[in-house]
């Protein structure tokens, strides 16, 4: 490398290192790329699951738009590179043989990260994209011990509150209710969770947890969110829809967790949902679909609830003032 592009690279990884969160750290080095003569598209992914047995394998597209649509024509591209990927920096093709750059996160890091860039760069920039390579690498396994949850790998509590506000300032000024696509939070607590861990023990108990996350990554789209909340209790943010398919959606997941092998036998799930209103403060968002989860509970558990929908009586149960 010139003494030129070291200077580059270090003010590139100061830049870097400026951020403190995956979704602001990756937001930053997407918009570098993006600024790179000779690059016409970026992305990056989260892949989930295990790469030799294809079938397994869930791709997430960062960044997220929540009037995305939920496509994308790069997942063939990935998987190819995929499995003959050890991590770092490599030259690919498309499927018309256009260049791309494969850039792996492979090392250290659940789920592991791919960012994609179409275009050819010259030689400097290609140094230079490997240099930042492996400090984007450590920012994100630094970042990750911060962000997600250890055992599943899903985002933790504290990203939980972050998001929620995020999301909540996008729809600020919008009139949330009469929209089609809205986003809705749910809260999926594991019934009976207690058994398994007396009965088996808390390592099978844990293994439970994992499989449970597992399903979660398969049935929810990439542009949902993800969270373990605590113990056995997990959180979904549902971007873009409408209140049909958010019941079909959590109604759909309740059936799989129902039906699936899990290592201790079978389990179900009761879940509360809420609408993501923009006048709601997160706690009080968090309060109405635990309301609607606790409903479920009392009223047989392997059920989703819908806060929105409870009557007037149940929904003005406890001391919190509605608006
Ligand atoms: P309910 O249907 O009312 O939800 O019953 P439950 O037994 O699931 O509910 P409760 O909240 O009383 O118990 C949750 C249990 O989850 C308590 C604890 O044994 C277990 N648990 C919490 N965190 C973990 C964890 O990280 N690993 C394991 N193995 N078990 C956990
Ligand atoms: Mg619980
Ligand atoms: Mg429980």
């Amino acid at each position: 490398m010139s003494h030129q592009e070291i200077k580059r690279v270090f003010e590139l990884s100061a830049m870097l290192f400026a951020h403190n969160t995956y979704q602001s750290l990756t937001h930053a080095i997407i918009h570098y790329f993006n600024s790179l003569d000779g690059v016409e598209e970026v992305a990056a992914y989260e892949i989930f699951g295990d790469v030799a047995k294809s079938e397994d394998v869930l791709i997430r597209r960062f960044p997220i738009s929540l009037d995305e649509i939920d496509r994308d024509d790069n997942l063939n591209l990935i998987m190819r590179n995929l499995a003959e990927s050890r991590g770092g920096v490599s030259l690919t093709e498309g499927e018309a043989g256009e260049p791309w750059i494969f850039l792996d996160v492979f090392n250290n890091v659940k789920p592991r990260r791919v960012i994609l860039l179409k275009g050819a760069l010259n030689e400097t920039d290609m140094a230079i994209i490997e240099g930042l390579h492996r400090i984007y690498s450590n920012q994100v396994a630094l970042l990750d011990s911060k962000e997600r949850d250890a055992l599943t790998h899903l985002l933790n509590r504290q990203t939980l509150e972050v998001t929620l506000n995020d999301i909540i300032v996008f729809y600020r000024g919008k009139d949330v209710r009469s929209q089609p696509k809205k986003s809705w939070i749910a809260i999926l607590d594991i019934d009976f969770f207690k058994r398994v861990n007396d009965e088996f023990g808390h390592l099978y108990g844990d293994e439970v947890l994992l499989h449970f996350s597992r399903l979660m990554d398969k049935t929810f789209r990439h542009s949902d969110f993800l969270f373990r909340y605590g113990g056995e209790e997990f959180v979904v943010i549902i971007n873009s829809c409408d209140e049909a398919a958010v019941e079909l959606t959590l109604q759909r997941f309740r059936e799989t967790v129902e039906a699936h092998a899990f290592p201790s036998g079978n389990i179900t799930v009761s879940i509360g949902y809420t609408l993501i209103d923009r006048i709601a403060p997160p706690a009080l968002l968090m309060e109405y679909a635990d309301r609607a989860l606790y409903y479920a509970k009392e009223h047989g558990r392997n059920q989703v609830k819908n806060f929105n929908t409870m009557e007037e009586g149940v929904t003005k149960e406890g001391d919190i003032d509605l608006f």
